[in-house]
């Protein structure tokens, strides 16, 4: 048996969403199990191509055990629809699992520890596009700055494209019509990323497919 996050494994229980979501759930990683109601995983489709990162479980998600229930998930669930998608055709986590108390920011020791779990979720599902919302889940990908001016950034992560955007909280705080289209601005920029990041993907894949294994020097035929 291994025990990992507070879960005794069988050796060699392959990784998988679900083993994630158990051992979020039995997380003793940090400070933030001692307060939490519930772990909060992360949620969607398994085979996702657009994962979403926000920053961590406020009140509702607490109780509930789910990401983005409250005021903050009904707004990114309207931007969804301007797009054309709902929100199990995509897959929701945040930067940390567990509510901070009185919702306060994640500390930095806090945010390391849950870290593994976004790497390890990233691996399992391999999106094709990556939209962080709000300055803690983008400060992993771009750095610290104003998030006037990061929004909207793109950039490439190992392979995967990765979009910053505000968190909806912020435009909720500021609902002007100004930051409403700035919002909407973003979330338009996704179907086009996204296929733009799957024709890089489906090239690098046919490059892979058509290379010719290399036969080592001491198997060549002697002429
Ligand atoms: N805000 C977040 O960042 N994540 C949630 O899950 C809910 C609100």
């Amino acid at each position: 048996m291994v025990m990992v996050a507070g879960v005794d494994w069988p050796a060699r229980v392959p990784d998988s969403l679900d083993r994630v979501d158990i051992e979020v759930r039995n997380c003793q990683l940090c400070r933030l199990c001692e307060t939490r109601t519930n772990g909060v995983p992360g949620e969607g489709d398994a085979h996702a191509e657009i994962m979403f990162i926000g920053e961590g479980p406020g009140f509702h998600e607490d109780q509930q055990g789910r990401p983005f229930v409250g005021a903050a998930g009904d707004l990114l669930v309207e931007m969804l629809r301007v797009i054309g998608l709902r929100r199990e055709e995509v897959f929701i986590t945040n930067v940390v699992r567990c509510r901070p108390p009185g919702n306060r920011d994640p500390l930095p020791d806090e945010l390391d520890a849950c870290h593994a779990y976004s790497e390890r979720q990233i691996t399992l599902l391999q999106p094709k596009l990556l939209v962080t919302l709000g300055r803690f889940s983008m400060a992993r990908f771009f750095g610290t700055g104003p998030m006037r001016d990061l929004h909207g950034r793109v950039r490439d992560w190992q392979g995967i494209t990765v979009l910053a955007m505000y968190h909806p909280a912020a435009i909720l705080r500021t609902p002007t019509p100004e930051m409403r289209r700035i919002y909407e601005d973003d979330f338009r920029k996704i179907p086009l990323l996204l296929a733009e990041a799957n024709k890089k993907r489906a090239a690098t894949e046919a490059v892979a497919a058509s290379a010719q294994p290399v036969t080592p020097l001491d198997q060549l035929p002697l002429f």
